[in-house]
Order: C-alpha cells, then sequence, then structure tokens
C-alpha cells in the first residue's frame, strides 16, 4: 500500500490480499484449516519461519485484511480482531493483568465493562478503583499510586460524558500504567485516541464499523510490540477468534465507514439542536451542542459532536416510557450504530444490573433515553420525535 494515501483511500484499499483469480472483492477464506505442500513447510510454518496460514483460531486471510485495514484507519501498527467487541475489552486487560495488579477506571461504563472491572477483575486479585472520569483531581489522586491499566470510555455510554484522553494519558503514564480505550462511541473517524497518548484502542464493531447491525466483532489495537508479545498469545490460546464470514462483512463495512459517520454526525447534530427547542424535554446532551457541559473538550478531541444522543424527558420512568411506546419510525432497541435509528431506556436494560442509587449518581436517571442517530431522512425523525414527546 502506498504510504501516501489518505485515510478515505486506505479505508477502501488498505490490506487487500488479492488471490490467483484477481477478485476485486476481497475473498471471503471460510476455512478452519490450511494445508501444507510438503510436511517441512508445516514445520517451518510452526516455527515462525515461513510466511503463511496454519488454523484460523490463530490468523486468517480474511480476518487479516479487516485488521491491517482498521489500523490504518486508527494509525496503530497493529490489530487483532476478536469475535466481540466484549471479547476485545476482556482480552485487552487479561492479557497484561496478574494477581496484585491495579486498575483505575472510570466509573461510566457499558455495563458487561463494569462487570468484568467489578466481579471478573477482583476474582484474580486485580485491585479495581474508580472515579469520576470527567474530574482530573479524581484521576490525578487515584493515580498518585503506582497503576498497570487505566481503563475508560469517552463519550461514555450512555450519557456521553467526556475524559480527556491526553491529560489523563499523561497521569497514567507518570503512574506506569498501561492506557486502554474503548473508542466504540466515538469511532476512529471521530477521535483518534492513540494520537492523543492512549496505548491500546478497543472496538465493538458490531457498532458503527459494521453499521447495519448484521455482526458481532471486536478489535484491539496497539503497537506491534503490545500485540505480539502479549495480546496474540492469549487470543490465539484462548479463541475468541472472529468468524472470517464476520470478519468479511466488517471489512467491507470499513469501506463506507467515513461516508455513513458524515451522515450519522449530522443528522444527529440537526436532531440535537432540534430536541433542544422541543418543549416536552428536559435535557438533550450531545457533544456538539454549546449547552453540553463539556463542549470545549469536545471540540479539542472529537472532529464533531458524534453520532449519539442523550435526552432526558422529564416525568421519570413512565414518561419515558410513553415516549418509546409512541415512537413509530425510531426502533426501540439496545443495540446502536446501525443505519436504523434506535433508542434504549439504559436504566431498564443496558444498565439495570447497576444499583439504583450508583445510576442516579453518575446521571442514569429514569427519564433518560440513549439515542443511537441513524440514516434516515432527517425530516422524518424530527416528524417521529415530535409526535413521540408532544
Ligand atoms: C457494544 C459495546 C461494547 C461491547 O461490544 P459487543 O460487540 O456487544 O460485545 C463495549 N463497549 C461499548 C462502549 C459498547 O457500546
Amino acid at each position: 500500500m502506498s504510504q501516501t494515501w489518505r485515510p478515505r483511500t486506505r479505508l477502501i484499499h488498505e490490506g487487500t490480499k488479492r488471490s490467483a483469480y484477481g477478485e476485486t472483492a476481497e475473498a471471503l477464506f471460510l476455512t478452519s484449516g490450511f494445508t501444507y505442500a510438503r510436511a517441512e513447510d508445516a514445520a517451518l510454518r510452526f516455527a515462525e519461519q515461513q510466511d503463511g496460514y496454519q488454523y484460523t483460531r490463530v490468523a486468517n486471510p480474511t480476518i487479516a485484511m479487516f485488521e491491517e485495514r482498521l489500523a490504518a484507519l486508527e494509525g496503530a501498527e497493529a490489530c487483532q480482531a476478536t469475535a466481540t467487541g466484549m471479547a476485545a475489552v476482556n482480552a485487552a486487560l487479561m492479557c497484561q493483568l496478574k494477581a496484585g495488579a491495579r486498575v483505575v477506571a472510570a466509573r461510566v461504563l457499558f455495563g458487561s465493562c463494569a462487570y468484568i472491572l467489578t466481579e471478573i477483575l477482583p476474582r484474580f486479585g486485580v485491585e479495581v478503583a474508580f472515579v469520576d472520569g470527567r474530574d482530573l483531581d479524581a484521576w490525578a489522586k487515584a493515580l498518585a499510586r503506582p497503576t498497570d491499566v487505566v481503563f475508560f470510555e469517552t463519550p461514555a455510554n450512555p450519557t456521553l460524558e467526556l475524559i480527556d484522553i491526553a491529560a489523563v494519558s499523561e497521569l497514567a503514564h507518570k503512574a506506569g500504567a498501561v492506557v486502554v480505550i474503548d473508542n466504540v462511541f466515538a469511532t476512529p473517524i471521530l477521535q483518534r485516541p492513540i494520537e492523543l497518548g492512549a496505548d491500546v484502542v478497543v472496538y465493538s464493531a458490531t457498532k458503527h464499523i459494521d453499521g447495519q447491525g448484521r455482526c458481532m466483532g471486536g478489535a484491539v489495537l496497539s503497537t506491534e510490540a503490545f500485540c505480539k508479545d502479549k495480546l496474540k498469545p492469549f487470543l490465539k490460546n484462548t479463541g475468541p477468534t472472529i468468524s472470517p464470514f464476520n470478519a468479511w462483512v466488517l471489512l467491507k463495512g470499513l469501506e463506507t465507514l467515513d461516508l455513513r459517520m458524515e451522515r450519522h454526525c449530522t443528522n444527529a447534530a440537526q436532531l440535537a439542536r432540534f430536541l433542544e427547542a422541543l418543549p416536552g424535554v428536559r435535557q438533550v446532551l450531545h457533544p456538539g451542542l454549546e449547552s453540553f457541559p463539556q463542549h470545549d473538550l469536545a471540540r479539542r478531541q472529537m472532529a464533531n459532536g458524534g453520532p449519539l444522543i442523550a435526552l432526558r424527558t422529564g416525568g421519570g420512568r413512565e414518561r419515558a416510557f410513553e415516549v418509546l411506546n409512541r415512537l413509530e419510525l425510531i426502533c426501540v432497541s439496545n443495540n446502536l450504530g446501525d443505519a436504523k435509528s434506535l433508542i434504549t431506556h439504559p436504566s431498564s436494560t443496558t444498565h439495570s444490573r447497576l444499583d439504583a442509587a450508583v445510576r442516579e449518581e453518575i446521571g442514569i436517571t429514569e427519564d433518560l433515553l440513549r439515542l443511537s442517530v441513524g440514516l434516515e431522512d432527517v425530516q422524518d425523525l424530527k416528524d417521529d420525535l415530535a409526535q413521540a414527546l408532544g
């Protein structure tokens, strides 16, 4: 690949490995194993003295195309794809932690990330401390002690609160920690954590990278050294491998990611302004709005406000459910990052496992809705929200 190609060109061409047939669309190598012309070749490949594939749990050409294309977009040295976003988060943490280690994380997290940090890691003797991610003094205090890993997502699910990647990475590095960022809500199109100081980036490719709600997938991106020494041995021996079919769908999804994100984000920006002016809405949270509490930080580290909106309807759970039940176009679904606009009530779904008091404290109020803005005509989305909220 030409090193001078710009990101939009790389999204279409990077990583392409044409077979002997010269196909235009990338080939789907739906195979679990590979054959060797001679016994000596098998021995050489196992000794890592010959290029080539052995077994799809270890590597596969279709999966490799997806990994190389995503790495080029992210500006990362290396990428490893996984079966789901949660497999990526779990592997990024487990591959480098051991008993006695210390993790500092932001307290507003995707439900399953919170489960790994609060339920699984402590069972193996890992200490986990939580901070208010928006508060740099809280990070500084928590990172005054030696720490192994810092983990957070920004924008965070579901309140969209932001964390200053550059500032927290600097504090984390002084404490000796590896910074792992879940960049799902921004996608590599809007925010590039490695350029801002992060060490490892994880994705649920199930979301905007697929973008049409078809396949589960995930990815971990970092340096060549981290991937080769820590991540790859963990993945290859524990087996959360993505199906080559899913990797193929996601690879083709990358080709249109930039184009789709443009529409997702302009629709979201227009809808956020529309909702702000609509009576019957208590609060609209969208990083692109001037009224967003961390709007300045959004402008510093994100290309725009992103594809998600959080809104508070007022009137508690009862009114929030009423609004959801009146929607005719926007689908009630806990997924996000689809061509179809999807809306969910986090406190009764994605974040229902949390203690009610903790939920209120971190802003997951009973009237909060999370809207993943799709690719529809924005006027139809406005009409639907206006009739549902009216
Ligand atoms: C969806 C999501 C995940 C988990 O990804 P899966 O592909 O569903 O396993 C992790 N983090 C965030 C922020 C997500 O939105």
